[in-house]
């Protein structure tokens, strides 16, 4: 049997050097070569986030991250505005209400990214800046959409607010500029667009958010960021970390590097565009919204008269390839297919047959090849046209 595919939008298919380097020895977490390591994570990643400022480390998924971000900057009571186009803002926004902010929310319609015009009113119309925070996501795994930062980064423009932004699926795969959006704290995570196993929470923190976060009144332990910062400086984590997570993580930055974040950017961007084929030609829909769609997910209306369960069990059991379902009201609507981690032409091509055979056999009516064809044609034609 094939190697089973992972086509969930995380975790992802990670390449054997990857994989490998978590089975070296273990190290001493406070000594130099961990303190090497830390440093090595921290500078590949700056380019990666688009910033020059600080990125730290946390041993956790990117809820963690999340977590940290909102208990480093605020103090309980106060106003923050969350923007969620799906699940995850919800989630974020759900923490938020935990510690004690006060939420007040933009409502998008499912499928759609937030409206940078709505979001330039409601921050107009708070004069007396009462609006403390602002959560914002970059891609939304559970409806395949990305946000358009740099059109919400200008409707945010001069409002002092702290920036917040969950990049947890979304950073590596497009181009992400921090410090030219003027966002405060972004997060995200090992399993995603870096293809790494899950373990690692990387946090970049602006200047201003670090200043900021010395008045933050909420209470914090583990996800105590300045902390972080201090060890950091040591070359140290405050806690013990996933030091193996962290020598596949340095293995991933450097290949990440060494492809090029161009070309990373690419390969999501042609992988998604194949996706897109294989859907139009395969008359199975996709439920994000022209100017929305994510590069790492895409998310696909279940075909009339199909169930998402079936078709995902089929795969898996039959073809050893795995699509993500839909979540919360999306849940048995919706199939994701993921374009993150370590996934050649092959691999994408093999996807598309399983999907097209299973969606076949399970009684959607098209043609045989014709899905697979129309992918593999604009994978090709990216690559003479020279999107590597
Ligand atoms: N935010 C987004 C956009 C995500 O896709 C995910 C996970 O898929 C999370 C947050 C939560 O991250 P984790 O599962 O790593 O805690």
């Amino acid at each position: 049997m094939a190697k089973q595919l992972l086509f969930i939008p995380g975790p992802v298919t990670c390449a054997p050097a990857v994989l490998e380097a978590m089975a070296r020895p273990m190290i001493d977490h406070r000594g130099p070569e961990f303190a090497g390591l830390l440093e090595r994570i921290a500078t590949g990643m700056k380019p990666i986030f688009g910033t020059t400022s600080d990125v730290v480390v946390a041993g956790s998924s990117g809820t963690g991250g999340l977590e940290a971000a909102v208990a480093n900057l605020f103090s309980p009571g106060q106003k923050v505005l969350s923007c969620p186009v799906g699940v995850f803002g919800k989630r974020l926004a759900t923490i938020a209400s935990l510690y004690g902010l006060d939420v007040e929310f933009i409502e998008t319609p499912l499928g759609s990214g937030t409206d940078p015009a709505k979001l330039a009113a409601r921050l107009a119309a708070d004069t007396k800046h009462e609006i403390a925070g602002i959560m914002l996501t970059h891609n939304e795994t559970s409806t395949g959409v990305q946000n358009d930062m740099a059109a919400l980064a200008a409707a945010i423009g001069d409002h002092p607010a702290s920036v917040v932004v969950d990049s947890v699926s979304g950073l590596g795969a497009s181009e992400f500029l921090m410090d030219a959006w003027g966002f405060d704290v972004v997060v995200t995570a090992s399993q995603k667009a870096l293809a790494v196993p899950p373990g690692m929470a990387m946090i970049a923190v602006s200047a201003r958010a670090w200043e900021r976060m010395g008045h933050g009144k909420e209470p914090k332990f583990y996800f105590d960021l300045r902390k972080a910062r201090e060890f950091a400086l040591l070359g140290q984590t405050p806690w013990t970390p996933p030091v193996s997570i962290a020598f596949a993580l340095d293995v991933a930055i450097e290949r990440y590097h060494a492809e090029g974040a161009a070309s990373v950017y690419a390969r999501h961007a042609r992988y998604s565009a194949a996706i897109h084929a294989f859907a139009d030609a395969s008359c199975v829909h996709v439920f994000s919204q022209p100017g929305a769609h994510s590069v790492t997910v895409t998310s696909m209306h279940v075909p009339a008269g199909l169930e998402a369960a079936k078709i995902r069990t089929a795969l898996r059991d039959e073809h050893d390839i795995v699509l993500g379902g839909g979540q919360a009201e999306l849940k048995g609507k919706i199939v994701r297919m993921g374009t993150m981690g370590d996934l050649t032409h092959d691999d994408m091509l093999r996807g598309f047959d399983a999907f097209e055979s299973v969606l076949r056999a399970q009684g959607h009516a098209i043609d045989a090849g014709r899905g697979t064809a129309a992918a593999r044609a604009t994978l090709e034609g990216a690559i003479l046209a020279g999107s590597r």
